[in-house]
């Protein structure tokens, strides 16, 4: 390096800029622990800081790093170290750099793998150097956007803004929880949040579940607030991410929309964190680090002494008890809450001939579509067939990589793993016997939609389907006659805003789907909600299943039955569920309240922190062997508070590799964090446990 040793000899400035620079390159390999030292050529120091991002030289390669640190020159290893290439521009705020250090610790990750979560979209890339084109910033158009007046707030909603634009002018961080069911005004509040941030020269972002899924509100802040509001989505042309981002970092724009990861939006001043439906699943990201973006933007925003705004008509237990709850009990527009009834299905005996549809489900469709009116249809499993058997020798037909049954997709002609991905052609005939006869068990939302369609679609009747098939396909699985719609903005690829698009503009008609359908959007002229096999999300083997089951058909009944004659239908065959139970009356907190109790009654979260261990191999005696390692590392007794270990237990075979898992409950999260992290680290790094691969969760979902 002629500039290491062109410095060499010089003797050090006191009021020089510092010369040594700590990187830390970006790269998942957890073994690769940086920060690295480096030499800054003449030229580059006093211009590099904290978060400036540098191409550096790095084992015969190139490789993006940030600046974690600066230092005084040290002059006997001066000679040994390398200088960076190039600095690229611009860097991330040193607030972010921070963030970042917290995330690394608190989910138990590599400061590098946290730092690629908050450079700029497709900073890896960028090595080369060269100059970005200027890119048009995408459009986003809104399904349903209704004006742009700006209302004069209810009693309401000047009530629960009052603390928020009190802890604003103050300066001062500050928490709260928005309970309002859907309607209830949320989003003007967060509407006037931002206005309040805004007028004190601070920034603001607000988190939505899912961009393609809530265009609704993306539009409205659009609408209130121009150019000053960036979009930042997964379904975003990486160049037009990358505008966005920029447009933050220099300040053009003040006010970032978008999906979890827009948690570390650039920036700077920032005043206010909305998350909306905060209960929503997607805030939590399930690739390393695995973050939770409701605790992140909670992080951040005390870091930056901006305020927290939660809201959901459904928000979690652990909210509920840690945050301050602000109510909005009422709809703007004074309708009542639909009527729910729950069906019961038990004795309803074998679906087939009826859809799998309760009489009074089957009428209330018929009604509507006599009407002329709307309705949604739940049904949290898509395909068509959840397994087939063999009807002679009884043969299932499951993933050859994991332990679970193939689901039939009929249109696609194939059956598929939902777990991995794995496909094969649907059977003709059995492989072990020879039979042709193949038995469909359970429908999905494929079948669901022929079924419906059959008995419904009289031509002006459509069914549109929607779930991550028909998202994927386009038009043609999605049903439904295809009419003139906007194009879905030059940014957006996804055929979900298509397909809402085009269940709002359709004069009547059924929305079938996953959970995708009761999410974010809210369609007011639908009469008629139906959830199908409503405890199906019940039968998991997780603490968190009713409160999951509960979101969704409160959710759904949120949404659908807006008319004032709405009714909601819910089928189960677990009628007394609390779950269902309370989400029948509406009763949120009466539901949270008992889930409080029954957690801190085995002290699940909020009364206790879980951090999760896999341990995965190709042979299961790898995987318990590696389990039991952890095991004896975390049993020493150096825990603090009262923590317990339970398991290892074995988990479903996933993608050819056998599974055991091990769940920590601890009062004492940091430590506990810690504890993990170096018994992973000491049992990973042991020569036996070669080949199994561990996956560690800080709050798993
Ligand atoms: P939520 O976010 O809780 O679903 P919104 O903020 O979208 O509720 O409000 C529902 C509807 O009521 C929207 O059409 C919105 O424009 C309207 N709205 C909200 N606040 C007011 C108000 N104070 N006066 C009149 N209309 C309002
Ligand atoms: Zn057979
Ligand atoms: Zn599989």
């Amino acid at each position: 390096m002629s500039s290491t040793a062109l410095l060499a000899g010089a003797p050090p400035q006191a009021d020089a800029p510092p010369a040594l620079a700590h990187v830390e390159p970006i790269t998942t390999a957890r073994a690769l622990k940086g920060p690295f030292d480096y030499l800054l050529p003449e030229e580059m120091r006093g211009h590099v800081e904290r978060g400036s991002t540098l191409v550096v030289p790095f084992a015969h390669r190139q490789l993006l790093g940030v600046v974690v640190g600066l230092a005084e020159r040290s002059e006997v290893l001066e000679a040994k170290l390398l200088a960076p290439v190039r600095v690229l521009e611009p860097g991330i705020p040193v607030e972010l750099l921070e963030l970042a250090e917290w995330i690394a610790a608190e989910y138990c990750s590599t400061l590098a793998r946290a730092l690629a979560l908050v450079l700029p979209p497709g900073a890896t890339r960028r090595l080369s150097g060269r100059k970005r084109r200027e890119v048009a910033r995408p459009r986003h158009l809104a399904v349903g956007a209704r004006g742009t007046a700006r209302p004069e707030l209810t009693d309401e909603q000047r009530a629960v803004l009052e603390p928020i634009v009190a802890a604003l002018a103050a300066r001062r961080p500050h928490e709260r929880l928005l309970h309002g069911v859907t309607g209830s005004g949320k989003t003007e509040v967060y509407l006037r949040a931002a206005e309040a941030a805004l007028a004190q020269g601070r920034g603001a972002i607000v988190l939505v579940p899912e961009i393609a899924l809530t265009p609704q509100i993306v539009g409205r802040f659009i609408e209130r607030f121009g150019e000053t509001v960036a979009v930042l989505h997964s379904q975003l042309r990486p160049a037009a991410r990358y505008a966005e981002w920029l447009r933050l970092r220099d300040g053009r724009a003040r006010v970032c929309v978008g999906p979890r990861s827009a948690v570390f939006a650039p920036i700077e001043k920032l005043g206010l964190i909305v998350v909306d439906e905060e209960h929503d699943a997607s805030y939590k990201h399930e690739g390393d680090p695995r973050y939770d973006a409701r605790d992140v933007a909670a992080e951040r925003a005390a870091r930056s002494g901006a305020v927290l705004l939660l809201g959901s008509a459904t928000p979690r237990p652990e909210s509920v008890h840690r945050v301050g709850v602000s109510v909005l009990a009422r709809r703007v527009d004074g309708r009542p809450l639909p009527a729910v009834e729950v069906l019961d299905m038990r004795g309803e005996g074998p679906s087939d001939g009826r859809q799998g549809l309760h009489p009074r489900t089957a009428q209330a469709l018929a009604d509507v579509r006599a009407a002329r009116g709307k309705a949604i249809v739940l049904l949290n499993r898509r395909g068509w067939s959840n397994f087939l058997s063999c009807r002679s020798c009884g043969r299932v037909w499951s993933c050859p990589d994991c332990d679970v049954a193939l689901v039939l997709h009929r249109r696609g002609g194939y059956v598929a793993c939902h777990h991995c991905g794995h496909r094969e052609r649907a059977p003709q005939r059995c492989g072990d016997c020879g039979s042709t006869s193949v038995a469909r068990h359970g429908a999905g939302t494929e079948r669901l939609q022929h079924d419906l369609a059959a008995v419904f679609d009289d031509g002006e009747f459509p069914v549109f389907r929607l779930d991550a098939d028909t998202v994927a396909a386009g038009p043609a699985q999605a049903g439904g006659t295809v009419r003139g719609t906007a194009d879905g903005g030059a940014g957006e690829r996804g055929g979900v805003g298509e397909l809402l698009r085009r269940f709002e503009q359709a004069d009547c008609g059924v929305l079938i789907g996953t959970q995708m359908v009761a999410k974010g959007h809210d369609f007011p002229d639908v009469t008629l909600g139906v959830v199908l096999d409503a405890d199906a999300t019940l039968r998991f083997p997780d603490f968190r299943a009713e409160e999951r089951t509960f979101a969704l058909i409160a959710q759904l009944a949120g949404r659908a039955g807006r008319g004032s004659d709405g009714l909601v239908l819910v089928q189960t065959i677990a009628p007394a569920a609390r779950a269902i139970v309370h989400a029948a009356r509406h009763d949120s907190d009466g539901f949270v309240t008992g889930e409080l109790e029954r957690r801190r009654a085995l002290a699940y979260p909020p009364f206790s922190h879980l951090i999760r261990i896999v341990c995965a191999a190709e042979q299961d005696a790898a995987a318990r062997g590696a389990a039991a390692a952890v095991h004896a590392e975390l049993g020493g007794g150096l825990l603090a508070g009262e923590t317990r270990l339970l398991g290892p237990a074995p988990l479903f075979r996933l993608r050819g590799r056998e599974r055991q898992v091990l769940v920590l409950k601890s009062s004492e999260r940091r430590t506990a964090v810690a504890a993990v992290g170096a018994a992973v680290a000491r049992v990973a790094g042991a020569r036996e446990h070669a080949g199994v691969s561990f996956s560690v969760d800080v709050d798993p979902q």
